[in-house]
């Protein structure tokens, strides 16, 4: 199968028709920005623009666009992003979803993460996110930029905070910005000291200890198996949807539990419709950092994870 669901942030692509006994599933997420110059006003070249672009914010130099400026800051911010965030996790398919035959073996496919951003023009109207963008003045080292509003800068290496030993952390900030947009919120939301209900915004939020601040998520460029949580939601509602009739129970199988399987000579086990309407347990999907080739349903229900083939 091929499909694709949108979802209000971005749109996500399952695709089990390459799976083999080596390829696993890929889902991709496609995000597409629509970026926007912020330039002096009345066609000046040089001006001023607030911090967080807020009345209140402090005012920053900023001097207009060039197109090649613009052309290349885009190109840029696209393809370091992509790189950062494309290709990165596996989740381990547990309960054995979209199963196939190859090889006369049936095989689970896992589910290779990718991304897919997309970036033009914000005339164009064709985006789930507006950037807005400042071009600082050379003069100005700094700009207090948030998700939807970035500077010039924000693709650079800097220092955005320092470990317990005093080394510097530093971070590409739109990295960090791409995984906001993505769904993800900072690495100590939920924690004592970072309430999900206060502002997650505070500093302790970016982490307090170094495993944390180091997280992208936090002051850092780490990525870590939790910041494949977009595509587990979208996994989920991939598995949600599936009808009922392409549901299929293996024989080997102990455990009640269903599979999805597509070219078979299997049994079909109808699926009361009560069980599409639970929610999919997050534990159907566990992210991993490295590959895992597809599984037989003898590996999976062994928990073996199988890293080569
Ligand atoms: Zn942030």
């Amino acid at each position: 199968m091929k499909k694709t669901l949108q979802f209000a942030t971005f749109d996500a692509l399952l695709n089990t028709d390459i799976c083999d006994a080596r390829t696993n599933a890929d889902l991709t997420l496609t995000l597409r920005l629509g970026f926007r110059q912020i330039n002096p006003e009345k066609g000046a070249a040089k001006g001023t623009y607030n911090d967080y672009g807020k009345p209140s914010g402090k005012p920053r130099k900023i001097i207009r666009w060039t197109p090649e400026e613009w052309a290349s800051w885009k190109a840029n911010f696209i393809s370091s992003a992509q790189t950062f965030w494309n290709g990165k996790f596996w989740l381990s398919n547990t309960h054995g979803y979209f199963g196939y035959i190859a090889n006369k073996s049936i095989y689970l496919p896992n589910i290779w993460c990718r991304l897919n951003l997309i970036g033009g023009e914000a005339s164009a109207g064709i985006h789930h996110y507006l950037i807005d963008v400042v071009r600082l003045d050379p003069s100005e080292s700094l700009f207090k930029s948030h998700w939807k509003l970035f500077d010039n800068l924000d693709i650079n290496s800097v220092q955005k905070g320092k470990d317990s030993k005093g080394k510097a952390i530093m971070q590409r900030a739109h990295v960090h910005e791409i995984g906001h947009l993505l769904g993800l919120g900072h690495v100590d939301i939920g924690k004592p000291h970072c309430p999900a209900t206060g502002d997650t915004n505070a500093k302790a939020c970016y982490g307090i200890t170094d495993v944390d601040m180091y997280s992208v998520m936090g002051r850092g460029m780490q990525l870590r198996p939790e910041h494949a949580a977009p595509w587990i939601s979208a996994m989920k509602t991939f598995v949600e949807q599936e009808p009922p009739s392409t549901v299929y129970k293996l024989p080997q199988s102990v455990d009640p539990f269903l599979q999805f399987l597509q070219p078979s000579t299997l049994v079909v086990i109808p699926l009361a419709p009560k069980k599409l309407n639970l929610p999919l347990p997050l534990d159907h999907f566990i992210p991993k950092l490295t590959r895992h080739y597809p599984r037989t349903p003898a590996e999976l229900e062994s928990g073996l994870m199988i890293t080569s083939r």
